[in-house]
């Protein structure tokens, strides 16, 4: 036996009682006649006192010990710990392993490079921030197989081994030794293989599943990730929304003490756009997007000659100076390149660089009626999608940089009714989502006419502004799938080659069916108050998708290629 308790279970309880205690030595501090080990083991950190040297003559940090000793009341309780109120004065000790000096100190507070960290991710991992992030993960996926075990779902495993699947991202490949020269491509999602179940029969489903895309990272991007992927039959969307609700709620409740107010608000895409020029809108805070036509009526202004959207921050004219609109203008400029303009009202006087544009009769409606004292007004002007775009993403900026929000407090809506299409700028159509999203009733008329009125029955969940699970009712009717499919400009033969196996299979009785996927990673990222994916992975990999610790992906022998079929063209 190493331990009779865990370091954090030890309390005033056990006074002068004797306990068995295991963990790795985080420092050890002496004090001439006595010495203190500060002890950690998963559960926490514990004081220990040495009183006979050579019990650690040899000892140094993070070495495995175990202890026997009689608890203690401390002298001068540490009100940072648990159980800083005792402390245990050692009897034996026994060194298990041994540790080398680690490549950085094992601690919350680090200055290791994070290349450095994640090649001894093991040593990483021992940092109790760490072991809370993943604790959370794990915790997540505990809530999710109750909860959904309760409303009769199935966990059911599908294969990694299979057939390019339709989220858009670049497929991972793994060349078929046994059929040379095929390959299978990893799932970039269990999208298929779901709706099959469906078509099987199965009714309610879920999975915690790996998917894999071949994407370039992002500090909130990995090359394989996890989503709670679920689907259902016979649901219309509102009864699957109030379903997963249920499921969020249980997971803040239990996870973050937070109570959620259901049903959550549900914002339709159009609106969301319109108001906080996002699909995925932070609406912990307003600086609302507004049309600006009025307003700016008869201005002579040659270069605003299309849509005109803005909106105001107040108390921001001291510090909206020309070279913080320049700054403003390095991320407008990657949205739409004629940037962001303002007006401010300081000292009584409309001030801007547009002002000679504009008419007493502006100057005396944005006095009025519009700019308080101390408000700017940012602008643009560009087309509607992406002119909105560009001021949703300085508001975001300008909601945390001015600290607008409570950054501990959840916002959770979902935002519904997507366009079913996205019009690429050569004038051809790609999906939203993805290819077996289901276009609203009252858009079927649409589908002929105006592929790009088209709305659809899918919606995403937001939380603090991120995109935290995404999904959709899905098509189930031939005719509709085929008329989307010749829209997406895929020919019998593209349809045949990709979804083939998938299209016959909707000949057979097809349920009305529709599920989401929730990413684990974000849901823990926003619980964990971290916006790096790679806090909340136990192995993840670098912004180059580089394994630090093993150095994957490596050149493999010769050999091997030969078994697979396949040569090598070097790069020159
Ligand atoms: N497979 C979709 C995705 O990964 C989610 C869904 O439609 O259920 O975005």
């Amino acid at each position: 036996m190493y331990r009779t308790f865990y370091n954090n279970e030890v309390s005033k309880k056990e006074l002068n009682q004797r306990v068995e205690l295991v963990g790795w030595i985080k420092t050890i501090r002496d004090f001439g006649a006595f010495s203190f080990i500060d002890l950690r083991d998963r559960s926490g950190i514990i004081q220990l006192v040495i009183k006979d040297k050579n019990l650690i003559k040899d000892l140094g940090n993070e070495d495995v010990i175990t202890i026997k000793g009689i608890v203690n009341l401390r002298e001068q309780p540490n009100l940072k710990l648990l159980n800083g109120d005792i402390e245990v004065i050692v009897e034996e000790l026994k060194l298990l392993s041994k540790a080398a000096l680690t490549p950085f100190i094992v601690d919350d507070k680090t200055d290791a490079l994070e290349d450095t960290r994640l090649k001894y991710r093991y040593l990483d991992l021992r940092r109790p921030i760490l072991q809370k992030n993943l604790k959370i993960r794990a915790q997540i996926t505990q809530i999710v197989r109750s909860y959904l075990d309760r409303h009769d779902f199935l966990e059911i495993e599908t294969p990694l081994l299979c057939l390019s699947t339709p989220e858009g991202a670049r497929d991972y490949l793994v060349p078929s030794r046994v059929n040379k020269g095929s390959f299978y491509a990893l799932p970039q999602s269990p999208q298929i293989f779901k709706q099959l179940l469906m078509i099987g029969g199965l009714e309610r489903y879920y999975q915690v599943a790996k998917c894999l895309r071949d994407e370039d990272l992002r500090s909130d991007r990995q090359p394989e990730f996890t989503q709670i992927d679920i689907e259902t039959s016979f649901l219309g969307q509102d009864e699957l929304l109030t379903l997963m609700e249920g499921l969020l709620k249980e997971i803040f409740q239990k996870i973050a003490h937070y109570d959620l107010t259901l049903p959550l608000r549900r914002l339709p895409y159009l609106d969301a756009i319109a108001i906080y020029g996002s699909d995925k809108p932070d609406t912990r805070f307003d600086l609302k997007l507004c049309d600006l036509e009025d307003v700016l009526l008869g201005h002579t202004c040659p270069f605003f000659q299309d849509r005109i959207r803005g909106f105001v921050v107040n108390n921001y004219a001291h510090k909206c100076t020309r070279k913080e609109l320049d700054r403003l203008n390095l991320e407008a400029k990657k949205f739409l390149s004629s940037g962001l303009y303002m007006i401010k009202k300081e000292n009584g006087e409309i001030v801007s660089s547009l002002k000679k544009f504009f008419n007493d009769a502006i100057i005396e409606r944005l006095n009025k009626h519009f700019l308080q004292e101390g408000d700017v007004l940012l602008l643009g002007e560009g087309p509607y999608l992406k002119l909105s775009l560009m001021l949703g993403a300085i508001r975001k900026m300008l909601g945390d940089e001015l600290n607008l929000y409570d950054k501990n407090s959840f916002d959770l809506l979902w935002v519904t009714d997507f366009p079913l299409f996205e019009k690429r700028d050569d004038g051809t159509f790609t999906s939203s989502h993805h290819p077996f999203t289901r276009p609203k009733d009252e858009s079927l008329k649409d589908l002929d006419s105006d592929p790009s009125k088209v709305l659809s029955y899918a919606y995403d969940i937001v939380i603090n502004g991120y995109e935290a699970g995404g999904g959709s009712l899905r098509i189930y009717d031939k005719k509709i799938q085929n008329k989307v499919f010749e829209i997406l400009g895929l020919s019998e033969e593209d349809i045949k080659r990709k979804f083939g196996f998938f299209i016959e299979a909707f000949n057979y009785g097809t349920p009305p069916h529709g599920g989401i996927a929730f990413g684990l990673e974000r849901l823990t990222m926003i619980l964990a108050h971290t916006d790096n994916i790679r806090d909340v992975i136990a192995f993840p990999k670098n912004l180059k998708a580089i394994d630090m610790m093993s150095n994957a992906p490596k050149p493999v022998d010769e050999s091997q290629l030969k078994d697979l079929g396949i040569a090598i063209i070097k790069n020159n």
